[in-house]
């Protein structure tokens, strides 16, 4: 965005029509333009002006404001004082203003707000003979030079904490608030020094001076590590920039008819349509999110203050109404009046997301197209965590408030540094923490789940966790975070770094120990909204499944038919195990079919019962892909008891191994160049599909393999392992006397393949892209060893993902959108699926419903969320979406 002259920098809210709307969030950030908006839906809001975020760059490039920005300030300051019946910097009445950030999309590491600014000796007498109040005046004072030398100067908070906690001793009170005022100004004084021996400089007393400060430290602030990773993220344009909204103070602080708190127009966390939230009498700002004193329920507020409750819930209708969403709110009660400083939507469970949704329909205020393309897929992951298991015997070590749903057991970490770092290990960590702020944000990235001695639902770590759908408990009081030791205290009892502890954030408990977890129940919602998403999706999705017990849960979440079935996943334990490893090691054809003869009805019995479990839906079975390194022994006392299992002395069987050892086993003998070394093995296998086919067929069930050749590079080893397949499959049917229709296919995850596809094509009848392989192919890159270079290129900007997280369009898509066209020139009704672990993944759904393609597969857990992708995928295809789509 440029600064172009013909837009006014400053918008103007809060009195009258706001020069702003809701929809110019691009320009006031997502703050400014609710304030716009409520102050034009005729809510209270305190008056103020926001300063466009376009200004952000042009100040950060030129390093000094626009100057027609400080004509347009002033201006705005002028028609404040005249709106406040107050002056800025004056003497009797000053006007007090809160700065605050707030760019299009908000985002962490972005400045704190800061509280009554224009405050300074002269103006906290007027302060202090209008409210009648010298306590409630200087303890503003003494929190806005805090708050500006730590947010504005960036000084160390302990310091500030310090001064306060030896003032606190000195008077011997418990709180801040129960400082004498000859205390307080001494707190302010020495804040002031301290500021002044670390920065050099003496605090501003010019109120002008402090607001542009603080409003350089507002777009400086858009630069920060935490707010750049964080864009990073989640794809966030680094030019939009942060808005500045200055806005005139409103106390909650100014006795027992005062307070502040926030309200959720429903509950997020269970999607309850009642008034959800907490609050503080006589508090300001902050103290509600920060967990320094416990809230009340809001339901408290209707007792407390009848009069404000209701005009709040009148507030709360207004507003959901008018965004058509669940509103996230915040309040202040200035001697009982009721202003609204901020609303916006509400992050949201997944399983609120979705009973919201459902309700928001059944109430006609939203379509069924709308709840369907306002759930962002991987919400839906949270319905399907992994509950407690309830006969599970527990060690209860206490309770906290159940402040994001979903259980998960890990070690205890102390600090978020550590828990990133171990995270990367592999270590699985929960992140206990006294409370946590928004320098905590990667370490809760990295854990299982937050665990907060402080804090109520609304801190920082419940809103933070609901949104990534990590299970929390906020506000467990009875624990006692010890951060420099590393441990927390509850009951009598300690609990060290690296303990195992679950956390059940739908409950609200703690336990000591790994706790034993089972598969969530799907409610009635859940399965409405995806009977919607289906009925508006094209793309098909199928599940990729081994086992019979894969393939009944991909059944359960909607997966029409297998994707891929990987034979060799069969073989992984006991006898199975052994068998197969008798296979790999035989020196002959004898031998080998000598182990395949054991593994037949294995795979044949396997077979059956998957083809039942998929009701007639198409089957897709890889053909075996072993790497055949992860079934041999690599050490010499296992080499040797598969020595005399077999009948082989362990020189023998060294030897074997160590003639099966490869240089890089991912390029080796592996996919159709063994079915083609060794056709017996292909033979046996397609012998356990078709008479698995033909015995179910026989009861009458209906069946439909798709026989998957493996890592095909030229179309002549497709050819000759097809020609077997199809021998095969006569003979059996022959002997059956029934016969079973069924497909032949490729899976393409090498570049040959896909650059070859109009080849292939002539004889294969689908298309899977293996688009594991293909990645590793295509980018000439061993998924296993990627991890030593890979988070240096992410961090680097070398490249913008992970290319095994999220397919890479420009290079892997390319050959696939190749294969896709060549394969369809020479057989127009080629069969399309992608099967990779991109499959389940949003962006990569939609990008295979664009080629046209008739399906994706993926893991059982992530069908739904590519249903649900596929179906907002068709919605944007109609245009309907971009209005709608789920936000972050
Ligand atoms: P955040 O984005 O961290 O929520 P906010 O700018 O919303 O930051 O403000 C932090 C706290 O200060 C909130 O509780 C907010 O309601 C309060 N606040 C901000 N501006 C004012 C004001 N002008 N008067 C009273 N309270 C304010
Ligand atoms: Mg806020
Ligand atoms: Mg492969």
């Amino acid at each position: 965005m440029t600064d172009s002259y013909s837009n006014p920098l400053v918008y103007f809210f809060g009195q009258g029509r706001a020069d702003g709307t809701a929809g110019m969030k691009d320009v006031l950030g997502g703050k400014g333009a609710s304030l716009a908006e409520m102050t034009n839906l005729g809510i209270p809001v305190p008056p103020g002006f926001t300063i466009s975020s376009t200004v952000c760059h042009t100040y950060l490039d030129a390093g000094q404001f626009p100057p027609r920005l400080r004509a347009q300030v002033e201006t705005a300051l002028q028609r404040l004082e005249a709106a406040s019946g107050r002056q800025f910097g004056g003497s009797a009445e000053p006007m007090l203003v809160s700065v605050r950030s707030g760019a299009a999309v908000s985002m962490p590491g972005m400045m704190e707000t800061i509280l009554n600014l224009g405050l300074n000796d002269v103006t906290v007498a007027g302060l202090e003979a209008q409210s009648g109040n010298p306590q409630f005046a200087w303890d503003s004072y003494r929190r806005f030079v805090q708050m500006y030398g730590s947010v504005v100067d960036g000084l160390p908070r302990k310091a500030f904490d310090g001064i306060l906690e030896r003032r606190k001793t000195d008077a011997d009170v418990a709180r801040v608030i129960d400082l004498p005022v000859e205390a307080l100004k001494s707190v302010v004084a020495d804040f002031k020094a301290h500021v002044e021996q670390e920065t050099g400089r003496a605090f501003p007393d010019d109120p002008i001076e402090q607001l542009w400060g603080a409003i350089a430290a507002v777009f400086g602030s858009w630069n920060t590590k935490r707010a750049v990773d964080y864009r990073k993220l989640h794809d966030i344009p680094d030019a939009m920039g942060t808005a500045v909204n200055i806005q005139t103070m409103v106390f909650g602080n100014l006795g027992q008819d005062s307070g502040t708190g926030v309200a959720f127009t429903r509950d997020p966390s269970t999607g309850a349509a009642e008034l959800y939230g907490e609050y503080l009498i006589n508090a300001q700002g902050e103290d509600v999110v920060a967990g320094t004193r416990d809230p009340e329920p809001i339901s408290t507020l209707g007792e407390q203050m009848p009069q404000v409750f209701a005009e709040l819930q009148q507030m709360a209708v207004t507003l959901e109404r008018h965004f058509r969403d669940v509103q996230d709110m915040e309040f202040t009660i200035e001697h009982g009046r009721l202003y609204m400083l901020q609303t916006r939507r509400a992050q949201r469970s997944g399983r609120a997301a979705i009973k919201i949704a459902c309700d928001m329909v059944d109430e006609e205020s939203i379509s069924v197209e709308e709840a369907v393309a306002r759930i962002p897929p991987n919400d839906l992951d949270q319905l399907l965590h992994p509950m407690i298991d309830p006969s599970a015997t527990l060690d209860l070590l206490t309770t906290g408030l159940p402040a994001s749903p979903g259980a998960a057991s890990g070690t205890a970490v102390f600090d978020a540094d550590e828990a990133e770092a171990l995270a990367r290990e592999g270590a699985t960590v929960i992140l206990v923490r006294r409370e946590t702020n928004p320098e905590d944000f990667h370490g809760m990235v990295a854990a299982k789940a937050i665990l907060t001695a402080r804090g109520g639902m609304t801190s920082h770590a419940a809103v933070v966790a609901r949104g990534m759908g990590k299970p929390c408990v906020s506000g467990a009081q009875e624990i006692t975070v010890d951060e420099e030791r590393h441990c927390f205290s509850v009951n009598g009892r300690e609990i060290k770094r690296g303990e195992w502890i679950t956390v059940d954030g739908s409950a609200g408990n703690v336990y000591l120990g790994q706790a034993a977890l089972v598969e969530p129940e799907l409610d009635g919602d859940f399965s409405r909204l995806l009977g919607w998403a289906d009925d508006l999706r094209h793309l098909q999705v199928r599940v990729n499944a081994d086992t019979p017990a894969d393939a009944h849960r991909g059944r359960d979440f909607g997966a029409e038919g297998i994707g891929l079935c990987r034979t060799e996943h069969m073989f992984f334990e006991g006898d199975r195990l052994s068998a197969m490893r008798e296979m790999i090691v035989a020196q002959d054809h004898e031998g080998r079919t000598r182990a395949l003869t054991k593994i037949l009805p294995m795979q044949r019995s396997d077979f059956e019962a998957i083809f039942r479990a998929m009701e007639g839906f198409p089957v897709t079975i890889r053909l075996l892909d072993p790497p055949l390194h992860e079934f041999l022994p690599s050490n010499p006392d296992e080499i040797a008891s598969l020595a005399e299992e077999l009948g082989k002395t362990p020189a023998e069987m060294r030897r074997i191994v160590e003639g099966l050892e490869e240089v890089n086993p991912m390029l080796g003998l592996r996919g159709c160049r063994l079915g083609i070394m060794y056709p017996e093995i292909t033979r046996m296998q397609a012998r356990a599909i078709f008479e698995a086919a033909c015995t179910v067929a026989a009861r009458k069930g209906r069946v439909m393999p798709e026989v998957m050749i493996p890592l095909t590079a030229t179309v002549v080893e497709f050819r000759k392992q097809a020609l077997i397949v199809r021998e095969v499959a006569e003979e059996v049917f022959r002997e059956r006397q029934i016969t079973v229709p069924f497909l032949m296919g490729t899976m393409i995850e090498l570049p040959r393949a896909a650059l070859t596809a109009d080849e292939i094509a002539r004889e294969a009848q689908f298309f899977s892209f293996g688009t594991n392989d293909l990645t590793q192919t295509t980018w000439g890159l061993s998924r296993d060893d990627a991890g030593r270079f890979l988070p240096y290129y992410l961090q680097h900007n070398i490249i913008d993902h992970d290319p095994f997280e999220i397919l890479d369009r420009d290079g892997v898509g390319k050959l696939i959108q190749m294969a896709t066209e060549l394969g369809r020139k020479t057989r127009p009704d080629l069969k399309l699926g992608l099967c990779g672990e991109h499959g389940g993944e949003p962006s990569t759904v939609a990008f295979c419903d664009q080629l046209g393609m008739n399906y994706v597969s993926c893991s059982p857990y992530r069908v739904p969320i590519a249903r649900l992708a596929a179906a907002q995928e068709a919605l944007a295809q109609r245009g309907t979406m971009d209005r709608t789509r789920a936000t972050v």
